[in-house]
């Protein structure tokens, strides 16, 4: 019998493969059994170099940190309890006599010590445990590393199975090893989202827990449109999705043939496509796809690919020159670093309760202002390869925006002196995705060249809806009413004062949501890059005075559900077969 599952539609397409299992969650490790004395042994070797591995680790961070908050004192902590004789003791005896892998070993183990602590009285011990569980969390993690290994070495391709997956595990890996990716957790602007659709790949993400239950090997069909999961498919199955698969290929290489269109209205209206991209080699398939330019470069992701890597000035300049390079005249957006939330790294700790609300983007860059300096001179170094614009994001205060033109003139002035060469400093542009941007976005205006809508984070802190949780992503909603007023009056706002607006998050590739954006007047929509076709095929089938109509329409209406059938009636003639079988299935699921 078959197991069907159903979570968030993160990234089109459908694959058909043998899962590949990568445990990555916190501390919890699906159970392997060993049998012979050889893997005992081995099962030791590998916990033991784990450890050490570990303690190097601890030993570059504590050199690395500090001067950050708790620093050395919490590094000092987390190196205490790795050494400690009675947890290693505890493992070592779980690998002998229960016979399982090191990975479950550890697991158990601190399963079992963190049920002890959490019922401590004492409050400062029962602290301890977020200790703990970071400790077993990265020993964890280097156990686990290995199967990274397998996973890069793999000869046919898979789909991975997994609780959550960071930018890490998933660098370097490419379609011919990939088929697919399915998670427990995440939604559909979780950052795992934004990754399989970067790379191309159909993802179902927000499973809440496929990763107990798939078996490794076993055939798994994702469908990436729906949001749909089945594991051991049975023969009709099969047979319905290998279809749906081949209909889905060739109606997206009918797409992809349109490339060289012009990005213009029925009418006539031009609209700027541009691409989200996470890596610089990206830059090379932005044409390909029928982009121009970059509309948002994520460049926190040099770093999350290469954990462990220090991201000097040289590994920016180097990524920012290609980019820049290869879109030439095109403009090329670079956001500056945007760490926290939920892409963490271990110089960033994570120990705020509420990390979205926390030590996130611009704060950390103006709190930590030698490494954002690094970046700001990098960018100024490589702005005379291309058109160039830098990007702040999370911006609620005016005075984050002119403590950032402050710091690159001083830059540009040291490195003026130092006779390094450089290009003009950049226009300098916000991203509006709080509400407090959005409603004050008057105040901001004056202070920045130009506005670029992150409609993934302006939703989640507009409706208190954690983006990356699975369960609250049914309240996750771009069209509620009150995201919906916010970016008419950013539009609006930002053409009464003549400066360029675009939309870069997942609403700028939305099929409900483009009418509405043009309508109100966007200049630009920026997309990944593999989703850049089908956008471009919805604008060219769109009237834009009919979409301005909806758009002013769709103010007085009092719900979601309600925008979204205003919508659909009107591009239910106009859309292409494949995109609107898109929108009516995820809208039954
Ligand atoms: C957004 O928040 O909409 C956005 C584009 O930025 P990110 O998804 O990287 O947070
Ligand atoms: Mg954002």
């Amino acid at each position: 019998m078959s197991i069907r599952l159903n979570g968030a539609p993160a990234s089109p397409g459908v694959a058909i493969g043998p899962a590949f299992l990568l445990d990555v969650e916190e501390i919890r490790v699906a159970k392997k059994e060993i049998h012979s004395e050889e893997e005992v042994e081995r099962e030791l070797k590998r916990f033991h170099d784990a450890l050490n591995k570990t303690r190097r680790e601890l030993e570059t961070i504590a050199r690395r940190v500090s001067d950050v908050i708790e620093g050395r004192q919490l590094i000092e902590v987390h190196m205490l309890l790795l050494n400690d004789p009675s947890m290693i003791a505890e493992v070592e005896r779980r690998i002998r006599t229960e016979k399982v892998s090191a990975e479950y070993a550890v697991s158990r183990t601190l399963y079992d010590v963190l049920e002890r602590f959490e019922d401590m009285e004492d409050p400062y011990l029962r602290s301890r445990s977020a200790d703990i569980r970071d400790v077993g969390r990265r020993v964890i993690a280097n156990l686990l590393g290995t199967e990274r290994e397998a996973l890069l070495n793999m000869k046919t391709p898979v789909i991975l199975v997994s609780n959550d997956l960071d930018p890490s595990q998933t660098a370097g890996l490419s379609r011919k090893q990939l088929l697919g990716i399915v998670t427990d957790l995440g939604g559909v602007t979780s950052h795992t989202a934004i990754l399989a659709r970067s790379l191309g790949i159909p993802a179902v993400v927000g499973l809440k827990n496929v990763a107990e239950i798939v078996v490794p090997g076993q055939t798994v069909i994702i469908d990436g449109i729906h949001g749909n999961v089945i594991l051991d498919p049975d023969p009709e199955e099969l047979d319905y999705y290998t279809k749906l698969m081949e209909r889905y290929q060739s109606a997206e290489r009918e797409i992809a043939r349109n490339a060289d269109k012009e990005a213009v209205t029925s009418d006539g209206r031009p609209v700027e496509l541009s691409a989200n991209i996470e890596f610089s080699q990206e830059a090379d398939q932005v044409r390909k796809f029928g982009g121009r330019g970059v509309g948002l470069f994520r460049t926190e992701f040099i770093k999350l690919i290469a954990p462990g890597m220090h991201d000097d000035e040289e590994m920016h300049f180097r990524a920012y020159r290609h980019v820049l390079e290869v879109l030439d005249p095109d403009p090329v957006i670079i956001r500056t670093l945007d760490l926290g939330g939920d892409k963490f790294l271990e110089e960033v700790p994570t120990r705020e309760r509420n990390p979205f609300l926390g030590w996130r983007a611009i704060r950390i860059c103006l709190d930590r202002p030698q490494n954002f300096m690094m970046q700001l001179r990098a960018l100024l170094r490589a702005a005379r390869f291309g058109n160039a614009r830098i990007m702040l994001p999370l911006i609620t205060h005016r005075e984050q925006v002119l403590q950032v033109e402050r710091m690159l003139n001083t830059l540009a002035e040291e490195l003026d002196s130092s006779g390094i060469e450089r290009g003009e400093i950049p226009p300098l542009g916000i991203m509006v995705e709080t509400p407090a941007a959005a409603l004050a976005i008057d105040t901001l205006l004056p202070v920045t060249d130009f506005v670029s809508i992150g409609t993934n984070d302006l939703t989640q802190y507009t409706l208190a809806v954690d983006r990356g949780s699975p369960y609250v992503s049914k309240l996750f909603d771009s069209f509620h009413p009150a995201v919906v007023r916010q970016l008419e009056l950013v539009i609006r706002k930002c053409r009464e004062a003549g400066t360029w607006v675009g939309v870069c998050g997942q609403m700028a590739a939305e099929p409900l949501a483009i009418p509405l954006l043009i309508g109100f007047g966007v200049d630009e929509l920026s997309v990944a890059t593999t989703m850049i076709p089908d956008v471009k095929e919805m604008v060219r089938s769109l009237d834009s005075r009919r979409a301005e109509e909806l758009a002013v329409k769709s103010l007085e209406l009092a719900s979601a559900e309600e925008i979204r059938s205003l919508v659909l009636k009107y591009v239910e003639k106009r859309y292409p077969e494949i995109i609107l079988d898109e929108i009516i299935r995820s809208g039954e699921e």
